[in-house]
């Protein structure tokens, strides 16, 4: 089921029943908060009485949204984190170059280091041996780079919103050695654009071709 809403993170449909699979394992706090969380993302915040509204029905829908809001806030601390956003974050030693957000109950956005998502050149690669070809490299199979966390994220989680900690440093990259290393992601990124959706629209679709999702 989690397939689904990786498959397709704009399907608020496989979300909430994905909620009902939850509550009927048991698992009610969960549940709740994917169904406050989808909720809250349909539902703009009312600012003011609207002419053609009742006083009542503005106060009832005010109240149901601060129910919703507080529930939120209650139940995010009880949400069970992605064993693959534990495992990445303990490779920093918790030092917080990654860290997430829950969108629509679940992790959408996520912020780290270029090279958390990328992955960094493979040290074997970047000297190899005369006669061992790169494919039957142990480190990196292949691939080139190392430690490239961006795939595994996309795969266990639906990803909407990259943001790199350092864009510096991803402006900078394409001028330096590591360029090569990142070709594949830089292919898919207009270099006159400096909008930084464009970078994380570019960090997912590379993340979701690696991962085999697209
Ligand atoms: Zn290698």
């Amino acid at each position: 089921m989690l397939a689904e809403i990786v498959a397709d993170p704009e399907d608020l449909a496989a979300r909430l029943a994905y909620a009902d699979w939850l509550e009927e394992r048991g698992e009610c706090d969960r549940a709740e908060f994917v169904r406050v969380q989808v909720e809250l993302a349909e539902t703009a915040e009312p600012v003011g009485v609207r002419q053609s509204e009742q006083r009542t029905e503005w106060d009832r829908r005010a109240a149901h949204y601060d129910d919703l809001r507080r529930r939120e806030r209650e139940l995010r601390p009880h949400q069970q984190t992605p064993a693959v956003l534990w495992a990445t974050q303990s490779r920093f030693g918790g030092s917080g170059t990654l860290t997430w957000e829950y969108r629509r109950g679940f992790v959408e956005v996520v912020r780290c280091r270029l090279e958390d998502w990328v992955g960094r050149p493979c040290n074997a690669c970047m000297e190899p041996l005369e006669d061992v070809p790169h494919s039957m490299c142990r480190l990196c199979h292949g691939t080139g780079r190392i430690d490239a966390h961006g795939p595994a994220i996309v795969r266990a989680c639906p990803v909407r919103l990259v943001e790199f900690t350092d864009e510096r440093a991803v402006r900078g990259s394409m001028l330096t050695t590591t360029r090569h290393i990142l070709w594949e992601f830089f292919r898919v990124l207009p270099i006159t654009q400096n909008v930084h959706d464009s970078y994380s629209n570019a960090a997912i679709a590379w993340a979701r071709k690696e991962a085999g999702l697209c």
